[in-house]
């Protein structure tokens, strides 16, 4: 059938649908998924058992039981999650997506000479625009397969990111990064703000890509291009990303610099305020706590990352406490070595009470809400995503409950957190649209993906022997 026979069946389809709605009453809509339980993460954190979601185009348009749902709405598209949980998509606030292709190339190692000896060794000899659309397949695969609807990246060749990003329907902050020294989009500080300024440009309207733009820390730039990155992201209006406070290395280039801590250095340049999401956050007195919440600066937190390169524990509870919007994240694959977020939540709940001594800290409800709207909050994307809500976009996660690892379930909250893994994931909506469905990825070519990977695998290791 030809395009134009395909849509006149479609119309035709549409109408006819149409003709029941007005004899029923039924609102059409574009998708409906139904008979789960849902967990809204809302104000109210409500749970609905025998639940559905209702959406039209690329919005939530109703959250009820799933007998009010069939009653108001009929969905072009019906997804029945019996057995499973309908949650919202997960958010990573922190990633370096292309460095999925480094996963397990270096471990064991702590940050500076992880960096130094392997990482940027490696960044400077494999990274192109080839490299980063690759790796960017190969982590949205990961992503879409374990639930993560939203992430936060920080990396070169933004653009390449952006377009792959669009191609497999995720939605993403994503971060041009500047950095001191040559690196393989810009030779320069100055190349890499008008590569920023560029990306932007071509972004800044576009329905799931938010362009930022992402001085890579204290220790890989001085003082001017700080404040140069901080003033080309505010000109635009977008989001700022840096890592901030994430090793006792970091905290001695500040004393050097004259500050008491990074989070002083860069509020004594007049860097930090609405629009920061400053990565890691561990080493941080109460008084730079007390800071970044007066700021209203947002933190991602990345348990597995910190635990890996021994950076430290982030003083999350005070986080908490204090009022600071913090969200979870990955880190890139090269320190984690995954993009699960499940894990990152459980880890985040565990490594706290460990490091805390009380049980009580971070529980499950709180690590799911760093996972979702707390991580929305730090984004300054509440009003759009992190809950199931009318009016909301429609990125949504389905759960599969019946593994024996997860029967029985008493507590929907309880299971995401401390048995849920990412391949659990059945179903994930991004803007509406369906990327996977029963595990089955609908915008990669899986097979392709992963051949391609493992061809740039074998670059890597010649480019680092
Ligand atoms: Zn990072």
């Amino acid at each position: 059938m030809n395009t134009r026979g395909r849509a006149l069946v479609a119309g035709l389809f549409v109408v006819s649908m149409c003709a029941a709605c007005a004899q029923t009453g039924q609102k059409q809509v574009s998708l409906v998924v139904t008979n789960g339980l849902v967990v809204t993460m809302d104000e109210g954190g409500r749970v609905i058992a025998n639940g559905a979601v209702a959406i039209d185009g690329a919005d939530i348009v109703a959250v009820d039981t799933s007998d009010v749902i069939g009653r108001e709405f009929s969905g072009t598209e019906t997804i029945d999650a019996q057995g499973q949980v309908i949650a919202p998509g997960l958010i990573n606030t922190h990633t370096h997506a292309p460095m999925v292709l480094y996963r397990g190339l270096a471990d064991d190692l702590a940050l500076k000479e992880w960096l130094e000896r392997y990482i940027f060794p490696a960044e400077a000899k494999t990274v192109s625009p080839e490299f980063v659309r690759a790796g960017t397949r190969l982590a949205a695969l990961e992503m879409i397969r374990s639930g993560t609807t939203t992430f936060v990246d920080m990396y070169y060749f933004e653009e390449e990111i952006a377009k792959e990003t669009k191609a497999a329907g995720l939605r993403a902050v994503l971060g041009q990064t500047v950095i001191q020294f040559p690196v393989a989009d810009a030779k320069t500080p100055q190349e890499a703000l008008a590569r920023a300024s560029t990306f932007i440009d071509a972004f800044k309207d576009d329905p799931l890509i938010t362009p930022a733009v992402a001085p890579h820390a204290i220790y890989t730039l001085d003082g001017p291009t700080l404040t140069a990155a901080r003033d080309v992201a505010q000109r635009y209006g977008v989001p700022t990303l840096i890592h901030l406070a994430e090793t006792r290395d970091e905290a001695r280039t500040a004393l050097e610099r004259g500050a008491m801590s990074p989070v002083a250095y860069l509020d004594g340049l007049g860097f930090l305020g609405e629009g920061v999401l400053a990565a890691h956050g561990v080493w941080v007195s109460d008084a730079d706590i007390a800071t970044l919440r007066a700021r209203g600066v947002g933190v991602s937190h990345n348990p597995e990352s910190n635990m890996k390169l021994a950076s430290g524990a982030a003083p999350v509870p005070a986080y908490l406490t204090a009022g600071v919007a913090i969200g979870l994240g990955t880190d890139g694959a090269a320190s984690n070595n995954d993009l699960d977020m499940f894990e990152a939540m459980r880890m985040a709940s565990l490594l706290h009470k460990l490091q805390s001594g009380d049980p009580r800290v971070v529980g499950a409800r709180t690590a799911l809400e760093m996972a979702t709207i707390r991580g929305a909050r730090a984004l300054g994307m509440a009003a759009q995503i992190g809950s199931l809500e009318p009016g909301k976009r429609a990125d949504v996660i389905v759960v599969d409950m019946t593994a024996a690892r997860q029967t029985p379930m008493y507590d929907p909250i309880s299971h995401l957190v401390y048995t849920t893994r990412g391949d659990d994931v059945r179903t994930t909506i991004v803007h509406g649209r369906v990327l996977m469905r029963d595990r089955r990825v609908l915008t990669l070519d899986e097979a392709a993906v992963l051949r391609e990977a493992r061809a740039w695998a074998d670059k890597v290791r010649a480019a680092v022997n």
